[in-house]
Formats: C-alpha cells, sequence, structure tokens
C-alpha cells in the first residue's frame, strides 16, 4: 500500500475533539437491493464514547457549563442505559465532572462496567418499567434535591438536536452535497429531528424519513416506540416529510449483511436504519439516500475478561 505525504497536524487538545466530523461511507453492496439509488451511512461508530450520542452528550454539557447551569459542585444526572451513558461518563470524565445514571436493574453487566469505568455512579430502577421507569426516578431524585444535580435530561434538551444540527447536518451536506433523503430510527429523536433541521435549511426538497420500531417490544435497541412512551419534549413530527415502521427481524438481518458484506460491524438500530434506507431507495429511482450507523456491534457483545 502506498501512503501519500502527511498532512501537518496537530495533537488534540482532549478526546473530545475527536468527536464528530465521522467518514460517511458508501454501501455498495447493500445498494444492490436498490440497484438505481446510491445509499450512503455515517460511521457514529467512530466517535470516541463508540457512538452517535458522544455529539449531543457534548454539545448538552458544554452548553450547561456555558451559562452556569453545571458547576463543579452539581451532579450532572439523566436516565440512559445505553450510549448516551457510555457519551455521559466520557465527557464528564474529560472536563472533570461528577456524573449519575439512573438505569433499569436489568441493564447488561457490559452497559454497568462501562460506565463505572469512567467514574460515574449508577442509581437503579424497578426492571419492570423499563426506561420510563429510570426516567420517572430522575425526576423524583431531581425534584427532592434541586441544588445537587443538573439535570441534562436528554429527551427535553434543545442541545441534543442541536448538536445534530450543527454537526451531523452540515457534515453530511459537505461529504454528500446531492443527497436527496434522510432516513433515522427515532429514540430520543435528537438524531432525526436536528439533522432534518440542518438538511431542510439547506434544500427544504431534502425528504427526511422517521422510523420507528412496530412494536413496543421491539428488539432494537436505542429505538423506542413512541406511541406507547412518554414522548419526548423535542419530539416535532411536523420537520418530517414520512414515517416508517421496521420490524426487529428487519434490522437484525441487515447488521447481519452489513458485517458479511460491508465489514461493517453495527448494532441492531443501525441495521434497522439501513433497512429503512434500503426500502426508501427501492421507492425512489435515482435517489441519494444517507443514513446513520448509530453504534458498533462490540456494545452488543459481553465484555472479555483475560
Ligand atoms: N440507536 C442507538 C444504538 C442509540 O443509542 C440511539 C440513542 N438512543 C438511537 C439509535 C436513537 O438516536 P436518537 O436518540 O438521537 O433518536
Amino acid at each position: 500500500m502506498q501512503y501519500a505525504p502527511l498532512k501537518p497536524r496537530r495533537p488534540l487538545a482532549s478526546i473530545l475533539d475527536a468527536v464528530g466530523n465521522t467518514p460517511l461511507i458508501r454501501l455498495r453492496s447493500i445498494e444492490r437491493s436498490a440497484p438505481h439509488s446510491r445509499i450512503y451511512a455515517k460511521a457514529e461508530f467512530l466517535n470516541p464514547g463508540g457512538s452517535v450520542k458522544d455529539r449531543p452528550a457534548l454539545q448538552m454539557v458544554q452548553e450547561a457549563v456555558a451559562d452556569g447551569r453545571l458547576t463543579r459542585d452539581r451532579i450532572l444526572i439523566d436516565s440512559t442505559s445505553g450510549n448516551t451513558g457510555v457519551a455521559y461518563s466520557l465527557v464528564c470524565a474529560a472536563m472533570g465532572y461528577r456524573c449519575t445514571l439512573v438505569m433499569p436493574a436489568n441493564v447488561s453487566q457490559p452497559r454497568k462496567d462501562i460506565t463505572r469505568a469512567f467514574g460515574t455512579e449508577l442509581v437503579f430502577s424497578s426492571e419492570l418499567e423499563g426506561s420510563d421507569g429510570a426516567i420517572m426516578l430522575v425526576r423524583k431524585m431531581v425534584a427532592e434535591e434541586p441544588d445537587r444535580y443538573f439535570f441534562c435530561d436528554q429527551y427535553g434538551n434543545p442541545g441534543n438536536p442541536r448538536a445534530h444540527e450543527l454537526g451531523t447536518g452540515p457534515e453530511i451536506l459537505r461529504d454528500c452535497p446531492d443527497v436527496t433523503h434522510f432516513v433515522a430510527g427515532v429514540g430520543t429523536t435528537g438524531t432525526v429531528m436536528g439533522t432534518s433541521r440542518a438538511l431542510k435549511k439547506y434544500d427544504r426538497r431534502i425528504r427526511c424519513v422517521a422510523l420507528h420500531p412496530d412494536d413496543a417490544m421491539h428488539g432494537l435497541e436505542g429505538l423506542k416506540h413512541l406511541a406507547s412512551s412518554i414522548v419526548p419534549r423535542i419530539w416535532d413530527a411536523a420537520t418530517l416529510d414520512e414515517h416508517l415502521t421496521i420490524t426487529t427481524d428487519e434490522g437484525w438481518d441487515m447488521a447481519d449483511r452489513l458485517a458479511r458484506e460491508e465489514g461493517l460491524m453495527v448494532g441492531h438500530s443501525a441495521g434497522a436504519n439501513v433497512a429503512g434506507a434500503v426500502r426508501v431507495a427501492r421507492a425512489n429511482p435515482g435517489a441519494v439516500v444517507v443514513t446513520v450507523l448509530c453504534d458498533g456491534a462490540s456494545r452488543y457483545l459481553p465484555v472479555l475478561r483475560w
């Protein structure tokens, strides 16, 4: 392999400078399922915390520090069992803030181990109440001790979609200015809301599609079945052009294909996003469809101990 001469580059001021600016990857093999269109995916699993959630965590913490909501004597708190917890933990560790996360007790051991490794404290809510139980418990803790905590509130904090409006969206336009469609699954809804806003501001004709799991008991971690959940305050369906439902099997099958055909070991919500992108690409010959690979498959493997 020939290497081009290296361009000068400065060291990063901290790991946080490695958040965002992820590569956009063309999925040439997957495109064979939609031969008249192009499909690209943004490799968010290459963020330092391993997921798309590094972006909103960093944005929300920076905004809260800037306007004084988060100070050294307060603890950042939020409910999350997943990638946001890793992202908050990484950002707080790198910036020197304390972090407490509320999560359902039945969250996998690796999730607990990873966040604790950053020095984060964990509080467990009832495993019977899922993520809504964790939301309710964090609200109760903050109401009881409002001066102790900064409630980051990823479901209601405009910094969450703003991270995508300022980052993910403009990066997509820089790398793929002829994008015609954007597809993303909904969890907190920050990714689809913020990215769609940036794309629509650039060109109102870019069609933005939200993907929804088909059932409350789905197996697409990171995604939320809004019809049976507490609806995030940042959600605004009117920004979007289309809503599709996606099954757990479609997401899992596409995650397998991405590993075997593209060398992309990604999680199941990333699989669901690409399955959604294929549907949109097939229905709109000539389309240039962009989606997001939210995290990597390693998140879903047990932590190995040597
Ligand atoms: N997939 C995964 C793996 C996630 O962790 C998340 C975040 N909850 C999402 C998808 C959905 O992203 P958002 O919260 O921005 O809607």
